[in-house]
Parts: structure tokens; sequence; C-alpha cells
């Protein structure tokens, strides 16, 4: 069954790291954002433990919302256009949002996602995310707030999932190659 620790090839952030690194960031969200009014918004499913553990540590009175998106099919792939499953239940316009991920690939989403939400008017919008591949990047996105660079890799924990796995693990791991291998035709 899918979701092991023992798939795991590399631990490449234990728990406690994750843990010391958004205590940080929530003191330089809260500290940056003082006498504001903060929105965070979360992309499910990804960044839904980044975005819980994160709003724990803001000292500032901050409000949370989520949103699905789903991506088109290959044709659109490249443009990063997403579907929107599920938008946010409150207006952006004059809100300060800050729109939370859980992991910056191909920037591709970010920036679809960055527009659609510009274009909504908030009084101003960052970017904090747990995860950052630079190496992978085809359009600049800009990131205000990152967790941690990490290695072209394929990883899953904390959120992350692989086939919809793996995602209540505590830490962030790479997976066995085997792991893809035995399930790429099931
Ligand atoms: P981008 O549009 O930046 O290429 O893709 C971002 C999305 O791809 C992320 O929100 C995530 O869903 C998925 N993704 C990219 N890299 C990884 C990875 O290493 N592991 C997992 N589980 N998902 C990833």
């Amino acid at each position: 069954m899918l979701g092991q620790v023992d798939d795991l090839k590399e631990v490449l952030i234990p728990a406690d790291k994750i843990q010391a690194r958004i205590k940080e960031l929530g003191k330089e969200i809260s500290r940056d954002y003082q006498g504001r009014n903060l929105l965070m918004v979360g992309i499910l499913k990804g960044a839904a433990i980044f975005l819980a553990d994160l709003a724990l540590t803001i000292t500032i009175p901050a409000s949370f919302d989520f949103m699905a998106v789903s991506s088109y099919g290959a044709a659109t792939k490249s443009s990063g256009a997403v579907r929107i499953l599920k938008d946010i239940d409150q207006p952006m316009d004059g809100r300060d949002v800050l729109l939370v991920e859980d992991i910056v690939d191909t920037g591709l989403t970010l920036n679809y996602l960055y527009e659609n939400f510009k274009a909504r008017n908030p009084r101003s919008l960052k970017i904090c995310t747990l995860l950052d591949k630079k190496e992978r990047r085809q359009v600049q996105v800009p990131v205000d707030y990152c967790g941690f660079c990490i290695p072209n890799e394929f990883v899953v924990g904390y959120g992350l999932d692989y086939r919809e796995g793996y995602r209540n693990l505590p830490l962030i791991g790479i997976l066995k190659p085997e792991i893809y291998t035995e399930n790429s035709s099931k």
C-alpha cells in the first residue's frame, strides 16, 4: 500500500526542521504585516497542512481560506492555466493577500494563480511557499517567503502526495524509484 515511510529513499527535511522553519516564517510574516488585514489563501490539497501550521505561528489577526484547482489537459500545461474547482468564500479586494503554496516547480501554476489573484484588486499580494525547486523554473514568479530550496527530485510528505498517498507524513522525503515503476501501470 502506498504511503509508508519505508517507501522513502531518503528523508530530505525532517519534521523538526520543518516546524522550526515555519516558526521563523511566521515571525517574519507577523512582523511584515503588523497592523494589516492578512488573508492567507492556501491551494488544496498540498498546502493545507503547511497553511494550518503556519497560521498557528502568526501573531497578528489573520484569516485563511482555501482554493482547489486542477490542471487542464496536456494542451494547456505549458500555459499553466488551471480550472478553479473551489474558489475562496470572501472577496480579495482591499485585503492583504498571502498566497500559500506547497511547492513551486516550473512556476506555471503559481504564475497563473498570481495573475488571477492580482485581477481581484487585493491591497497587496505576496507568495509564500514551503518548497522551491529553483532549477526547474520556466516562468519567474515573485516568491516572497520560502521555507526551503530543494534539488530537482520528486518529494512527498507534509501535504505533498504521490497518488494521494504520503500526505500525512510529518517530513519531506524522496521516494524510492521502484515505487513509481511498480505503480506506473496501475
Ligand atoms: P508547477 O506549475 O510549478 O510546475 O507545479 C506546481 C505543482 O506541481 C505543485 O503545486 C504540486 O502539486 C506539483 N509538484 C511539483 N513538484 C512536485 C513534487 O516534487 N512532489 C509533489 N508531490 N508534487 C509536486
